[in-house]
């Protein structure tokens, strides 16, 4: 068994677990008790497959990024999780969730967004099964992130602004789980990325492995190896990173570099980067890392990134992180918006800000000319033009325009 995927408690090491209020009990343990007979039905797979391939447009793209290559003296492969539908690697959790949903009867489905990618990926599978859809989205996201307001409420999605707390994802999770705990009977709730309690982070984990199967047979098919030297990629609760790392956790010849949100630096109160600034303790019915004061209250994280804006990080990687499978690097604000106009400028492809820390993590890496890297961009960066171009790089190849 592997040290680095979930145990049969529903832990990866010491963290993760289902620490819940006793009224989502029964909830979570239908859950927990479903979901694996279910997912790994031939059924539910050949559906599963069928329209990762002809809705959401997999496998997506394993390119060999060769301008970038040279500047950085290795091999660089994209894999282009942007070419999505929904424009991010979002839709492959979301697919996943709602046929595992309809499977256990549900009809309703909760949800949390931040930026608004999650509640448009759910939104938008609530559209293709004809379900009922509530998404819950700080007020400060809703006036942030308005655009993907008018895209859930296009979808048929009903948003409620939340107006506690700091307003944001953190407290948008509260008010999801808690409108699950008020309709247990029809809802499910579909968390959207690798957190939350058992068996949610396993959940999200395989439904996003999808990433490294692809990888493996592109990888041999352009180098003749199935495995590269180094995997990279953003993390911010940790799905895309998941996915692509997922079927090769307990393979030594692949390291793992994964690039969280500094914001204005890790040593300074404006930051996201969890495994950086965060102690043990419990989110969201999680153990993990979380940001957070001495005597336990949450503290609001802070990056230029909508997606990667969350106070805690998956139980998974606060496990490898832990027993150093995985090299966190903290990217901060200005190294992600560079990051992202380099890839922009030298192969033509805008990555979401997101995905531009995981750009950036190459710049602090050291290869050798034969090394194969390949690098997930989880998201387009459609969504965050008017950011990249507020916030133009002071360095002037990208700064005069
Ligand atoms: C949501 C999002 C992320 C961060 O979520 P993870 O669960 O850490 O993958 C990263 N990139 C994009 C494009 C996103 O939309």
């Amino acid at each position: 068994m592997s040290d680095f995927l979930v145990d049969n408690k529903g832990f990866f090491g010491r963290y993760g677990g289902a620490y819940v209020p006793e009224i989502l009990y029964k909830c979570v343990h239908e859950l927990q008790d479903a979901y694996l007979p279910i997912i790994e039905s031939k059924e539910f797979r050949d559906e599963y497959h069928q329209l990762l391939r002809d809705y959401v447009g997999r496998p997506s793209p394993l390119y060999e990024a060769r301008r970038m290559s040279s500047k950085y003296g290795c091999r660089l492969f994209l894999k282009r999780e942007d070419l999505n539908h929904t424009g991010a690697h979002k839709i492959n959790n979301t697919i996943g969730q709602i046929l595992l949903a309809r499977r256990m009867g549900k009809t309703r489905i909760t949800a949390e967004t931040g930026a608004g990618q999650h509640g448009v990926a759910t939104a938008t599978v609530c559209a293709l099964m004809g379900m009922q859809c509530e998404v819950f989205m700080g007020q400060t996201d809703v006036q942030r992130q308005h655009t993907n307001v008018e895209r859930m409420r296009m979808l048929g999605a009903t948003v409620h602004p939340v107006t506690t707390g700091n307003m944001t994802l953190s407290d948008a999770c509260s008010e999801a789980i808690r409108d699950w705990c008020s309709h247990p009977a029809d809802t499910y709730y579909l968390v959207g990325s690798t957190m939350g309690p058992h068996p949610y982070p396993d959940i999200v984990a395989r439904m996003q492995s999808v990433i490294s199967e692809e990888i493996k047979w592109q990888l041999l098919e352009k180098t003749g190896r199935d495995y590269p030297d180094y995997l990279v990629a953003c993390v911010g609760g940790g799905s895309n990173a998941a996915g692509t790392i997922y079927h090769y956790v307990d393979d030594d010849r692949v390291k793992i570099v994964l690039a969280e949100a500094g914001g204005h630096g890790t040593d300074t109160a404006y930051t996201a980067a969890t495994i950086h600034c965060g102690t043990e303790g419990i989110i969201h019915g999680a153990r993990t890392l979380v940001m957070q004061t001495d005597d336990g209250q949450i503290k609001e994280a802070f990056t230029i990134s909508a997606g990667l804006d969350y106070p805690g990080i998956g139980p998974m990687h606060a496990n490898m992180a832990d027993k150093g499978r995985e090299q966190v690097l903290a990217v901060n604000d200005d190294e992600a918006i560079y990051a992202g106009y380099e890839l922009t400028r030298m192969e033509g492809i805008i990555p979401a800000i997101e995905s531009a820390h995981a750009v950036a993590a190459l710049g602090k890496m050291h290869f050798k000319p034969q090394d194969v890297v390949v690098l997930t961009v989880s998201g387009r960066g459609d969504k965050d033009v008017e950011t990249y171009l507020n916030n133009k790089p002071m360095a002037k190849e990208y700064g005069n325009f």
